[in-house]
């Protein structure tokens, strides 16, 4: 299937409307993506046919829902080619993943005096569960610095793994820098120390081609609402032999074998990490979106937006008072930057009014900016439905906006 654009953006009714009576340009994907209505009424016919809990019904409906919820759980593993479906633990976003990680990898793996390696550029859900974590069991957090151009410098990295290191956590691509970085050879590095490595792919999924078993990490966690799907679902992938190690994260219902007041037994994967009802009705609608990514292909989608990221930068490089913040080489279409010294809230403001939905802020990522010695950035992140139209009207607007703070 050829990628037409236009054709594409009717799937999204969202993006037909005006906003103070300016055409819409959506330009917030690396916050939430918007949703095809393919997903929208899946969500309407799930409840008007087979809305029932799952896996312990033994009734016609429940069964279609488990069946339906089943073969969600295989798309995903399928689309992130992961070796087994029950490698797949569905949760409620990225930040409920890296905390059942961080949580469980913690009570069981982690002593004082060790130490977890995550980098300078991680989005706060990446820091916090660990820093929480090595703060309740005496272990140390050390973390990666970056270059002023954004890439992650490697032989700080090298340094950093030692025999006290337990886990490395890193994203895939950063939400405020956009810079993707070589998570396989980072991966390959920790493995020959033995260490495993969880990567944070909530801006990855998206936008790339993910691979989970080429890519050899242990842990990659990601939100369906940022890949056009619905809000509420998240996935953990974790190779076998680790979620066979690690503790359950929630207990109750759903994720037994056996209980007494005495004891109680856990369920095999992925049930162990899944207690209670899970979210059926997103998660029947993420599947969904991916039969539509699908139907898209993922590497049409990344070479439309990776024409589209350097067409932008070439765009604002023509404008002399922009200044990118991270600017790596290899990098996605998460494009943040500053125009003079207007503050990013007064230009988001402006943006704003004329219709262009933009980020301003620290973007969850706030030591990125205390590195940068700057109070936040304008962020534009582009999606499958954006075009090089919008772009330019973009472009005039941020003309505008240094005329108006001229
Ligand atoms: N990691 C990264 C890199 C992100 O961009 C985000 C969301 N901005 C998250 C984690 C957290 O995702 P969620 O809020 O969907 O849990």
């Amino acid at each position: 299937m050829s990628f037409d654009v236009e054709q594409i953006r009717a799937d999204f009714p969202i993006l037909h409307q005006q906003v103070y009576h300016k055409p819409l340009v959506y330009l917030d994907n690396a916050a939430t993506t918007q949703k095809p209505l393919a997903v929208i009424d899946a969500l309407r016919d799930y409840y008007t046919t087979i809305n029932s809990n799952i896996h312990r019904g033994v009734h016609y409906l429940s069964q279609q829902a488990t069946l339906a919820f089943e073969e969600t759980r295989q798309l995903v593993s399928e689309y992130v080619h992961a070796r087994h479906g029950y490698e797949i633990i569905f949760t409620k976003g990225a930040t409920e993943s890296i905390n059942l990680v961080a949580s469980s990898f913690g009570r069981e793996f982690v002593k004082p005096g060790d130490e977890i390696v995550i980098s300078a550029m991680e989005h706060h859900a990446n820091i916090l569960p660990w820093q929480l974590m090595c703060a309740e069991k005496g272990a140390t957090l050390r973390i990666i610095p970056f270059h002023v151009n954004g890439e992650l410098i490697q032989e700080a990295y090298r340094d950093l793994l030692n025999d006290k290191t337990r886990l490395v956590a890193i994203t895939h691509v950063s939400n405020a820098l956009g810079t993707i970085n070589p998570v396989r050879e980072m991966i390959a590095l920790a493995h020959e120390h033995g260490i495993p490595v969880l990567v944070d792919g909530a801006q990855a999924v998206p936008h790339l081609p993910v691979d989970v078993t080429e890519m050899d990490c242990d842990f990659y966690c990601f939100s369906a609402h940022k890949m056009y799907g619905p809000m509420g679902v998240g996935v953990l992938y974790g190779r076998e032999e680790w979620l066979n190690k690690l503790p359950p994260y929630q207990s109750g219902g759903e994720m037994i074998r056996t209980v007494t007041f005495e004891k109680s037994t856990f369920g095999e994967l992925p049930f162990k990490f899944e207690a209670g009802t899970p979210n059926v009705a997103d998660i029947l609608g993420f599947r969904e979106t991916l039969l539509y990514l699908d139907r898209l292909g993922i590497d049409q989608i990344a070479s439309h937006e990776e024409s589209l990221m350097r067409y932008t930068l070439d765009q604002l490089r023509t404008i002399p008072e922009v200044r990118l913040v991270g600017d790596s080489p290899h990098r996605a279409g998460v494009i943040s930057f500053l125009i003079g010294d207007v503050h990013p809230y007064d230009a988001g403001a402006v943006l704003d009014k004329l219709g262009f939905a933009v980020r301003t802020g620290h973007h969850c990522a706030q030591p990125i900016m205390d590195i940068y010695g700057i109070p936040g950035t304008i962020r534009i992140s582009l999606g499958l439905y954006n075009t090089r139209d919008e772009v330019d009207s973009f472009t005039r607007a941020v003309k505008r906006v240094i005329e108006m703070f001229r």
